[in-house]
């Protein structure tokens, strides 16, 4: 059995839906397919709460959920041109809009969104891709059933927006419902994206999360494999964007392919790893629109040779918050406090790289204000910190590689490129895993910096 998840990136227009619905009725094996929403309209859910939550909106919601509206069913018509064919997807749909439409009111009559509330919207985007989905796959003789996600048992710990699933409870729920469906030669089609809490409320799993969600699933029914659709083949040495000669990476170990999602690569989501991992499913990944390339293969014993670099990334959407103080290295408890604080602004701490005087906080650009807010005046200042200082002209660089830390020289080649290409290294964090190194350059260097170790590696 496989899981296959088709991504926004995927799930474009007319031609790119007819694809999927090709390589779906291709495969064999019982397989479930999980799909995340159209490309963009997330981004689109997203933008608008944050515009309509002030009273007197009505037309503007009204104008809002019509135009995705309308252009779902277009969607939908142009996939599946046969009327009686649509009235399924067509009655789903039409309930989904519904129910967006009333909750947008009620965003717009209180004024203000709960991070409960944002899940539950959020969401949205999914439910509509599944009904159509399920449509167009049934024109196309794949007899399927499509499910919510936030309806099958996938339950999981309430954290809203960046939500884990409890794998035993909903490895047992999955299970009872999806195997006695692949055994009747039913193909289950599931919304990504989000699960539900205890009580049924929707929580999702941070953006990209369809990736985590068929990850779950794969390890629920102990899939053979998991295949993850996009509109690229693979995982590269470095960003083509960057250097032409980029290459494709065929296999990549479940850490390296989870330390360049974290960092950068913007082709997994980074926690999706983690299921498969505990019970060696690999990961593929595919190309929708090319699928016959070979693609990258993410397995537990996924380096031929370890020792080597396997691919650059890097990301400029990265800050660093310094908290100098004399006493920050070996002050107890002061490591806590200050990330306790940080936390309940809401700020994720990417990374942390500490000395005794020092402690470097990683955050995304976006959040270096909030980040630093939570630590300065308003709460009474944390003894321990002496003074805070935003840095943010820069961009991390990660070499990521099996086996990289122990190899000997490595470092010192990498190290020499950059200083080559007359790029200076603020910073550097090296051991904390055993497959990447990390490291700060100056915003304006990082292009630079990548091409020069490229160069020297490939
Ligand atoms: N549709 C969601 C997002 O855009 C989830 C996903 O794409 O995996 O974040
Ligand atoms: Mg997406």
């Amino acid at each position: 059995m496989k899981i296959l998840k088709f991504g926004g990136s995927s799930l474009k227009d007319t031609g790119s839906i007819r694809k999927i619905a090709r390589i779906i009725a291709a495969t064999r094996e019982p397989k479930v397919v999980v799909f995340s929403a159209f490309s963009g309209v997330t981004d689109r859910l997203a933008g608008f709460l944050s515009e309509c939550q002030k009273r007197g909106n009505e037309n503007r919601i009204k104008r809002f959920v019509n135009k995705l509206k309308e252009e779902h069913f277009l969607l939908l018509k142009k996939s599946v041109p046969v009327r009686a064919k649509q009235q399924p997807a067509a009655d789903a749909l039409n309930n989904s809009f519904n129910r967006l439409e009333r909750f947008l009111y009620g965003v717009s009559y209180v004024e203000e969104i709960s991070p409960r509330s944002r899940d539950l919207i959020l969401s949205f985007g999914e439910r509509f891709a599944v009904a159509i989905m399920s449509a167009v796959l049934s024109y196309a003789g794949v007899k399927n059933r499509s499910f919510e996600s936030d309806t099958i048992g996938m339950i999981t710990d309430g954290d809203f927006g960046n939500a884990t699933v409890l794998l035993p409870v909903a490895t047992k729920n999955l299970r009872r419902l999806l195997l006695p469906l692949l055994k009747s030669g039913l193909t289950p089609l599931v919304t990504g994206f989000f699960g539900c809490d205890a009580e049924s409320r929707t929580t999702t799993f941070g953006r990209g999360g369809s990736d985590y969600s068929a990850s779950v699933i794969a390890y629920a029914l102990n899939a053979r494999q998991l295949e993850i659709w996009k509109d690229v083949d693979g995982f590269m040495s470095v960003s083509p964007e960057i250097v032409k000669q980029s290459r494709l990476l065929n296999v990549l170990s479940y850490d390296e392919a989870a330390e360049l999602a974290y960092f950068g690569a913007e082709i997994l989501h980074p926690r999706m790893v983690e299921p498969v991992m505990l019970k060696n499913i690999p990961i593929m990944i595919r190309n929708t629109f090319n699928p016959t390339g070979k693609g990258t293969v993410i397995a537990k014993d996924g380096y031929e040779i370890k020792g080597v670099v396997k691919s650059i990334t890097y990301d400029r959407n990265i800050a660093v918050l310094k908290i100098h103080g004399a006493g920050v290295g070996y002050k107890l408890g002061a490591l806590q406090e200050i990330v306790s604080r940080i936390s309940r602004s809401g700020v994720n701490i990417k990374s942390v790289i500490t000395s005794q005087t020092c402690i470097n906080l990683f955050v995304a650009k976006d959040d270096l204000e909030r980040a630093y807010q939570s630590l300065s005046a308003s709460g009474g200042q944390i003894r321990v910190i002496e003074h805070l200082e935003k840095v943010k002209n820069i961009a991390l660089i990660g070499i990521v590689g099996e086996g990289l830390i122990k190899t000997k020289g490595l470092a010192a080649r990498v190290f020499q490129s950059v200083a080559e290409a007359d790029v200076n290294v603020e910073m550097i964090s090296a051991g904390a895993s055993s497959v990447a190194y990390y490291f700060i350059v100056n915003d304006k260097d990082v292009t630079r910096a990548v091409r020069a170790i490229h160069q020297e590696f490939f």
